[in-house]
């Protein structure tokens, strides 16, 4: 068995497959399965691509009820039972917010009172309905944008483990950006595919080391995309239930049976805090989460069911992070 590397990009992020091979025949034939299955998602699910599946939902189920396929109806499906879950902390009809603060394109900017009120009355899972015996979507306020930005990658990486498995790979680890990695097996003779949580403040740095196998990990931070106005972070991951940017956590990192879920519900982690972010990831069986906190110019991790050895010290913040804009 050898191992095998490639990475391809897609998602506006670098998918990076490594897997256990015989020979690279058979290395190179399973990539090209599992990329194309990656480049067949990004068509089907993102709302950036006007001839995908979400941007024509997007477009219609404001008005009429739109029938869509099986698989784009299921995930949907999920991302609501996520939402529920969340009491809306995850909640992907964040579209018309994340526009209203200009994260689409790049721009970052303070909606104005108004602004933020109309984005507010086109969002919300609640205003989703879905029937599934016909697999009809429909919106009740009108337009209304699902933004599948925090759990499509996540079930690209499922899927891409899934197309791995089916053509005879046992061993494989699939990483979406660092954001979400999932592990199929192990490398031989290991009990896991050595991951790491990255320190926020310095990504080369780790806080906790993990051996993955058969599971899922993903982190949500803000240092990917935000913007900084008047001294302030605005990050890109939105408090649905506020209609702005939610603060406080510098990462939350989730592990969890698989990519979806990991993906999912590390944005919600994000957003509800230790707190809140405990109280879900107890109601879960194998869940396991992390946060970094800056408090009182340190920064402080926080874990619940974490089961592997963290970084404990408490590091000084650096006054200056030598961020760029990168909203
Ligand atoms: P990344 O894409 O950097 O891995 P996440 O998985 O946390 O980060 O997803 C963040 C993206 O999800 C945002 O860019 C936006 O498109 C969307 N989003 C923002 N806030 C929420 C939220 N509360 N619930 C669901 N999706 C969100
Ligand atoms: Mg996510």
């Amino acid at each position: 068995m050898k191992l095998f590397e490639q990475t391809r990009n897609a998602m506006g992020t670098v998918f990076r497959i490594c897997l256990f091979a015989e020979d690279q025949t058979h290395a190179l034939a399973s990539y090209e399965a599992a990329f194309e299955e990656i480049e067949r998602l990004e068509e089907t699910l993102s709302m950036f691509r006007p001839t995908s599946e979400i941007s024509r939902i997007n477009r219609l189920a404001g008005q009429r009820p739109v029938t869509t396929d099986g698989e784009v109806f299921g995930l949907l499906e999920k991302a609501l039972s996520y939402s529920r879950m969340t009491h809306g902390a995850f909640d992907v009809t964040v579209g018309p917010l994340m526009r209203a603060w200009g994260f689409f394109r790049a721009q970052g900017r303070l909606p104005d009172g108004d602004e933020l009120a109309a984005a507010r009355s086109k969002t919300g899972y609640e205003k989703v309905q879905l029937d599934p015996p016909s697999r009809i979507v429909r919106f009740t306020a009108p337009e209304m944008e699902i933004d599948l930005g925090a759990i499509g990658k996540g079930y690209a990486v499922d899927c891409a483990i899934s197309v791995l498995s089916e053509a005879g790979i046992a061993a494989a680890l699939v990483d979406a950006g660092s954001s979400t990695i999932s592990a199929l097996g192990a490398p031989p003779g290991s009990s896991g595919w050595r991951v790491h949580v990255p320190d926020p403040l310095q990504r080369s740095k780790s806080l906790s080391t993990l051996a993955l196998r058969d599971r899922s990990i993903s982190t949500s931070g803000n240092y990917e995309r935000f913007f900084e106005l008047n001294g302030k972070t605005y990050g890109h991951i939105l408090d649905p239930r506020t209609g702005t940017p939610a603060h406080g956590v510098l990462q939350a990192s989730l592990v969890a049976a698989n990519a979806t879920m990991s993906d999912a519900l590390s944005s919600a982690a994000f957003v509800l805090g230790t707190e809140a972010g405990a109280e879900l990831v107890e109601e879960l069986n194998g869940v396991e989460a992390m946060w970094v906190l800056s408090e009182e110019s340190l920064r402080n991790v926080v874990t619940c069911n974490w089961s592997r050895d963290i970084v404990k010290e408490r590091i000084p913040l650096e006054p200056s992070l030598g961020r760029t804009y990168r909203a």
